[in-house]
């Protein structure tokens, strides 16, 4: 028995989730296969459970700075299996959520592997369905270069489910996950060391605000080496020996690689279609989101655009309202805001100091670094950085970036004012909220530079 839907989404993720409930919404007959879990990267091995975890990090500043506000705490320990375990049920709720957000409207969930046999017809276990529109939103998954050793690491699949913590652990990258497993997992009493390639990580974010985390981070204790990487893996006692690019040695009680993501490609029957893939191993779409097979769309980070939940809820909203409800708008992608869940959170939008002046922008450069208000009592020496991007002609903010305690809560409402192409008069005119760190951005009298 064959069914046919207007649209066979592929992936259960955040893209494919958001296109699928909103097509059956607008009136599509639509399913979505899934082979492992609903609500994909981010709700499962990703955003969700590491910003849990990164609120768990959290405590341990606070606890000490308590004390300079009179409160004696006991003494303090951690439990990492309350917290992994009340984490994996509140991922089993939000998994409940998502079923419902995806039958209310209507979309069968097909539980299982699915493959493409044309161009409109996909095959999961015995069943073959067919479709006039097919979405692949099937995301990513974890890289691990090709090194001796390499089935020792685990990666961001792992880290939320181990049985125990190690006393030490190595992690290998410096984008967003490093960084934010450093900063977790030293927040959790782990001994933690960081190894980056290249001279500073975090590339392409704003190198004030880099070197300035790595300063934090390394007043938290965290061990960080760049310019430096591992060359080989080789179990060791009870945990393990890493061979150092650099020559060196370093014994570990764990190794996660953050070493970046690929599309999750394998298996899809990509072949028995038109569908092509870029260089960089991507399906390659166009801005409406439509490959090189008619009736066949991509979206989030199989793409391999901005790899970022609310690029993929956008996409997946921009696609279906594209195919299902007469709207032709395309997704603006400028200026989207960032966040890092680092201790503290580096949180950023426009452009950096850098690509402005690459872009041979005349900039004026506003910067503030200060002793959060908190923290002169609790005697935290965390420092808290803002910074402007202001182009002069125009007067407009084109950058704001921050470092500091709720970072990306703060840059998601300057992110607005950034959209709706604010200058900096707008800012200065804009009356602070006192005593705040926010208001500091409306209060940078004197460029820097
Ligand atoms: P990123 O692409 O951010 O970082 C990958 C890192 O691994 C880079 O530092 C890269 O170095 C390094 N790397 C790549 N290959 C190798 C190698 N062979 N040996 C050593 N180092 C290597 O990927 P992540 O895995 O951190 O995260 C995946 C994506 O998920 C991110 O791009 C982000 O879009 C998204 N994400 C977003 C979060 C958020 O919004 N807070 C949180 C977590 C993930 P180099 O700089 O030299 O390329």
């Amino acid at each position: 028995m064959t069914e046919h839907y207007d649209l066979f989404v592929i992936g259960a993720g955040s893209g494919g989730v958001r296109a699928a409930r909103m097509s059956a919404s607008f009136g599509a007959r639509v399913a979505v296969a899934e082979s492992r879990y609903l609500g994909g990267t981010c709700v499962n091995v990703g955003c969700v459970p590491k910003k849990l975890f990164s609120y768990a990090a959290h405590f341990a500043d606070d606890f000490q700075d308590a004390r300079g506000f009179g409160w004696q705490a006991g003494e303090i320990s951690f439990d990492w299996a309350t917290l992994r375990d009340n984490k994996t049920r509140e991922i089993e709720r939000l998994n409940g959520i998502y079923r419902g957000l995806l039958e209310k409207p209507g979309v069968d969930i097909i539980r299982g592997h699915a493959r493409l046999l044309g161009p409109k017809s996909v095959q999961v276990g015995e069943q073959v369905f067919h479709a006039d529109k097919i979405l692949v939103a099937v995301g990513g998954w974890p890289y691990v270069p090709d090194i001796p050793g390499r089935e020792h690491a685990i990666t961001s699949n792992e880290i939320f489910y181990l049985d125990t913590l190690p006393g030490h652990i190595t992690i290998v990258g410096g984008g967003y996950i490093a960084t934010e497993f450093a900063s977790i997992l030293a927040g959790l009493g782990i001994q933690v060391s960081q190894i980056y390639r290249r001279e500073l990580f975090l590339r392409g974010f704003d190198s004030e605000l880099r070197e300035q985390l790595a300063g934090e981070m390394g007043t938290k204790g965290i061990d960080l080496r760049f310019n430096e990487n591992v060359a080989a893996i080789a179990k060791a006692g009870e945990g393990y020996r890493l061979s150092l690019t650099s020559g060196g040695e370093l014994d570990t009680g764990a190794v996660l690689f953050a070493t970046g993501r690929r599309p999750a490609l394998e298996n899809l029957g990509l072949e028995n279609t038109a569908v092509s893939i870029t260089s960089g191993g991507y399906i390659e779409v166009n801005s409406q989101f439509e490959t090189q097979e008619p009736g066949i769309y991509a979206l989030g980070d199989v793409t391999g655009g901005v790899e970022l939940t609310p690029v993929a809820l956008a996409e997946g909203m921009n696609l279906a309202r594209r195919l299902f409800n007469g709207d032709d708008r395309a997704v603006d992608y400028a200026n989207i805001p960032t966040a890092i869940f680092s201790l503290p959170n580096l949180a950023t939008v426009g452009l950096s100091e850098e690509a402005a002046r690459e872009q041979g922008k005349d900039i004026a450069v506003y910067t503030s670094h200060f002793r959060h208000l908190k923290h002169t009592l609790s005697g935290n020496p965390t420092k808290t950085f803002l910074k402007l991007i202001v182009e002069r002609g125009s007067d407009k903010v084109i950058g704001a970036h921050m470092l500091g305690d709720e970072a990306g809560e703060i840059i998601q409402g300057i992110a607005v004012a950034i959209k709706a192409g604010a200058t900096k008069a707008d800012f200065d005119s804009t009356i602070g909220i006192h005593p705040t760190v926010a208001e500091e951005f409306v209060t940078m009298r004197e460029a820097t530079r």
